[in-house]
């Protein structure tokens, strides 16, 4: 074997990439920079049934985006190309009538009458090698004929075949349990399974790296290596990604998109990281990484074999931690066009606002919800000044609002830091915690109990006159 790694991100152009497909491009691409291999991208776009328009791009653009960046693909050339099946449409045939040759493939002519009548063998519809038995000379009378056919590989019907997974290790298959898969289909095209195992010799992929609903079909692939005389690569599947204990995520619940989250507000190097960590652990245990980090501390042993189960509290964490680190004017770059999707575009000083939401929000798209009560203020239910921790209840509240009325209406530069100790030395004269006069004040200012902000940054982004405003509504409220 070629000592050089040589791995592949393999995806079939059936919708936009999702969750695991980027953690198997991402895993590919990891342990390519850390053994000094080489990562190529392979589009496996022969099911033209399920082909999704723009499917393609939308791939390219996302690898792009997040920087997996593969040595040969479909756009960067390389010397296997072309990286698109399709544009390799007609390389397979030759390959299968070689393993028709060899006894490991034969033609079949079966039509779907028959297929569909075919009895079960434990519950599952299975070909029963029908056409295996037809004569060389039945063969070419049907060929001669024109009728259609497909080609299929003939499994071994005893014995079992194992290889070895580098994170599931033996992996033992009986032979009876293998159906003789279509490697030709009747309009000449392969399928994905055959295609799939010729590409990868062609290319020299020396390392197969995958979802681990392929681990137990390696064997039929290992099967047609053998039967070719070609060297098998090495295997590393890798654990399912579950939404909850019971299901997988997928595609269909929505969410997994990696474009979804990006049009949600994640980061892509938070998307990215949160991704690494479904399904390998670096042996530091370190969570938050650069992609840089990951090259460095990725390796085979660190991927688990228990399923990873997609966290979406533990993702807004990750997520949230990169947006308090990122430097505030690309936070407000970020954020610019959140906000402007809101009732409060153009209606507040840019700067003050991001500068509360920075350390606020674990992902832009919750922008909206965090700056409505901006611009919704009404009714709100008052159980909300009761809080034990601030030491605060209606009544306090009820007493002590009419003296931060007076109190801010009274302050000369309306600016945080003089609305604050304004309001300190409110608390001092009165008597009061502080917190007893700054919670208060900020439900008076939200009818919120979460606001980005406390209450003297609230009163400076709202202006003087809704602040008196709010704050009369208020004290109504309370007295009602
Ligand atoms: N085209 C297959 C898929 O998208 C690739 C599987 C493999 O990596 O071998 O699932």
């Amino acid at each position: 074997m070629n000592n050089q790694i040589r791995t592949r991100f393999a995806p079939s152009p059936t919708g936009y990439l999702h969750v695991g497909g980027l953690r198997s491009a991402l895993y590919g691409y990891l342990y390519a920079k850390k053994t000094g291999g080489k990562f190529i991208l392979r589009i496996e776009d022969t099911d033209q049934g399920r082909l999704v328009e723009g499917a393609t791009e939308k791939i390219l653009a996302a690898m792009k985006e997040t920087g997996l960046i593969y040595d040969e693909g479909p756009d960067v050339g390389g010397n296997y190309g072309p990286y698109i099946q399709s544009q390799r449409k007609n390389e397979y045939m030759k390959y299968a009538l070689e393993l028709v040759e060899k006894g490991a493939a034969y033609y079949c002519f079966c039509d779907k009458a028959r297929l569909e009548n075919l009895p079960d063998v434990n519950g599952a519809r299975r070909y029963d090698k029908h056409c295996l038995s037809l004569t060389k000379e039945q063969i070419k009378a049907k060929l001669d004929n024109g009728e259609p056919f497909v080609i299929r590989q003939n499994m071994p019907t005893v014995g079992s075949t194992t290889y070895h997974d580098c994170v599931y290790g033996d992996i033992t298959v009986a032979n009876s349990e293998l159906e003789d898969q279509i490697l030709i289909k009747s309009d000449g095209m392969p399928t994905y399974n055959f295609a799939n195992v010729v590409d990868d010799h062609l290319m020299a992929i020396n390392c197969v790296m995958r979802g681990n609903e392929y681990l137990s079909s390696t064997p039929k692939y290992n099967l047609l290596y053998d039967a070719f005389g070609w060297e098998k690569p090495m295997y590393i599947h890798m654990p399912v990604i579950m939404r909850d204990a019971q299901h997988k995520l997928s595609k269909r619940n929505g969410d997994a998109a990696y474009s979804d989250f990006i049009e949600k507000g994640y980061l892509r190097e938070a998307v990215l990281n949160y991704i690494a960590l479904l399904g390998w652990s670096p042996k530091n245990n370190q969570e938050k990484m650069s992609l840089i980090e990951m090259e460095n501390l990725f390796s085979i042993e660190g991927i688990n074999k228990s399923p990873a189960i997609f966290d979406p509290m533990k993702m807004n964490w990750l997520n949230g931690l990169y947006i308090k680190e990122m430097d505030f004017d690309a936070f407000m770059d970020y954020a610019t066009p959140f906000i402007q999707k809101t009732k409060v575009a153009g209606k507040y000083d840019m700067v003050k606002l991001c500068k509360l939401l920075q350390g606020r929000i674990e992902f832009f798209g919750e922008i909206g919800d965090k700056v409505d009560f901006l611009e919704e203020f009404g009714e709100y239910d008052t159980e909300l000044y009761i809080n034990q921790k601030q030491k605060s209840d209606k009544e306090i509240a009820a007493t002590v609002l009419p003296h931060v009325l007076e109190t801010l209406n009274s302050v000369e530069t309306w600016e945080n830091s003089a609305l604050y100790e304004a309001l300190k030395n409110l608390a001092v004269s009165l008597d009061l915690k502080n917190s007893q006069i700054l919670w208060p004040t900020r439900i008076a200012l939200s009818g919120r109990d979460s606001t980005p902000g406390g209450a003297t940054e609230l009163a400076e982004l709202i202006g003087k006159d809704e602040t008196i405003k709010r704050l009369k509504f208020s004290i109504d409220l309370l007295n009602k």
